[in-house]
C-alpha cells in the first residue's frame, strides 16, 4: 500500500522522533486531503503542547541594511534598491530599551538581527554585551547574525544566547535560484556549529519564492532530518519588497502555506512553528487555520526587521478573537 493512500501511517509515535523523514513520505503528507491533513496536524499538535498557547517573540532589527549578500527576498541586501539605508549597530542601552518595552508587551523572548555575511569579532563582543542585558532583563535571547564560526558560537553561548536562527530558506535544489553567495552547506555548518555550542536553533524558510511543491516538499524533509530537530521552526510566506528580485513573484495560494505548516507540525511535533513574515498581508481567517495546523508562535510588533508586521493591537485582537494566550517562556 503506498504511503499517501494509508496516511494513518504518517504521524510519528507520540514517543519518538525521528529523523529519516524521506521525501515521498512527506510529499504524501502534503498529498492528504485537507480535512485529513489538518487533522493529523492538530492531533500531534495536542500530544504535545496545549493548542491554546502561543509563544510570542518579537525581533529587533540591531544593524540595517548595507548586507554583502544577494539574498533574493531579502531588501536589505546592499545589491538591490529598496531604499533601505544601512545603518551602523545600535548602541548597548537603545537595544536594552527596546527589550524592556518588548517584555512590558508580553514577548517572552527577544531576537536581535543583524544584516551582516557573518559578524566580525568585535561586532560579536557588542552583540555578547546586549545578549547578556536582554538576559538579565527575564527575557529569553535570540540572534541572527548571518554565518558563524564554531569559536563565535561558543563565545555567544557564554554571553547567555538561548536561541540561533539560520534559515535553510529553501530547498537544496531550488537554492541556487534564491542566494548564490553562500551555500546550503554554509548553512547547514553554521547550524552545526550553533547546535554544537548547546544553542537552541531556530531554522525554517520561506514559500511563495516561485518555487514547486516538491520545493518545498525538500525544505521539510531537510528539515526534519536533521540530526536534532529545530526547537524553532519558522515557516515565512514571502514578503515582496519592491526592488528585490522576487518583487513580481506571484502570491502563493494561502492553503499552500497551510499544508506546509501543517507537514512542519507533524513532521517535527515537539518544535515551536512560528508563523513569521507575510502576516501583514494574511487574513485572519488564514493565521487562524495555521493555529489550527499547528504554528504556535508568532512574531509581536509592527516591524519585522525591514518590513511590516501587524500592530500589537491588531494581533491581540485577533489572539482573544481565537481564545489563544501568550505562552510563558
Ligand atoms: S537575508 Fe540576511 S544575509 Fe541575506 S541579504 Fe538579507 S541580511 Fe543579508
Amino acid at each position: 500500500m503506498s504511503l499517501a493512500a494509508d496516511p494513518s501511517s504518517l504521524v510519528p509515535a507520540a514517543a519518538g522522533l525521528r529523523h529519516d523523514w524521506t521525501r515521498e513520505e512527506v510529499r504524501a503528507l502534503f498529498d492528504l486531503p485537507f480535512p485529513e491533513l489538518m487533522f493529523r496536524a492538530q492531533s500531534t499538535h495536542r500530544e504535545n503542547f496545549d493548542p491554546a498557547e502561543v509563544q510570542i517573540s518579537t525581533l529587533l532589527s540591531i544593524k540595517t541594511g548595507g548586507c554583502p549578500e544577494d539574498c533574493g527576498y531579502c531588501p536589505q541586501s546592499a545589491r538591490y534598491d529598496t531604499g533601505v539605508e544601512a545603518e551602523k549597530l545600535m548602541a548597548l542601552d537603545a537595544v536594552l530599551a527596546e527589550a524592556r518595552a518588548a517584555k512590558n508587551s508580553g514577548a517572552s523572548r527577544f531576537c536581535m538581527g543583524a544584516a551582516w555575511r557573518s559578524p566580525k569579532d568585535r561586532d560579536l563582543d557588542a552583540v555578547c554585551d546586549m545578549v547578556e542585558g536582554v538576559k538579565a532583563l527575564g527575557l529569553e535571547t535570540c540572534a541572527t547574525l548571518g554565518m558563524l564560526t564554531a569559536p563565535q558560537a561558543r563565545r555567544l553561548k557564554n554571553s547567555g544566547l538561548d536561541y540561533y536562527n539560520h534559515n535553510l530558506d529553501t530547498s537544496p535544489e531550488f537554492y541556487g535560484a534564491i542566494i548564490t553567495t553562500r551555500t546550503y552547506q554554509d548553512r547547514l555548518e553554521t547550524l552545526d556549529h550553533v547546535r554544537e555550542a548547546g544553542i537552541h536553533v531556530c531554522c525554517g524558510g520561506i514559500v511563495g519564492m516561485g518555487e514547486t511543491r516538491e520545493d518545498r516538499i525538500g525544505m521539510i524533509a531537510v528539515l526534519a532530518s536533521l540530526p536534532a530537530h529545530p526547537e524553532s521552526v519558522p515557516i515565512n510566506m514571502l514578503v515582496k519588497v519592491s526592488g528585490t528580485p522576487l518583487a513580481a513573484e506571484s502570491a502563493l495560494d494561502p492553503i499552500e502555506f497551510v499544508r506546509t505548516v501543517a507537514v512542519a507540525r507533524i513532521t517535527m511535533p515537539r518544535s515551536v512553528v512560528r508563523l513569521s513574515a507575510g502576516r501583514e498581508d494574511m487574513s485572519e481567517e488564514t493565521q487562524a487555520l495555521c493555529f489550527l495546523a499547528g504554528a504556535n508562535s508568532i512574531f509581536y510588533g509592527p516591524k519585522l526587521l525591514t518590513t511590516p508586521n501587524p500592530g500589537r493591537d491588531r494581533d491581540r485582537d485577533l489572539m482573544d478573537k481565537l481564545g489563544l494566550s501568550p505562552m510563558e517562556p
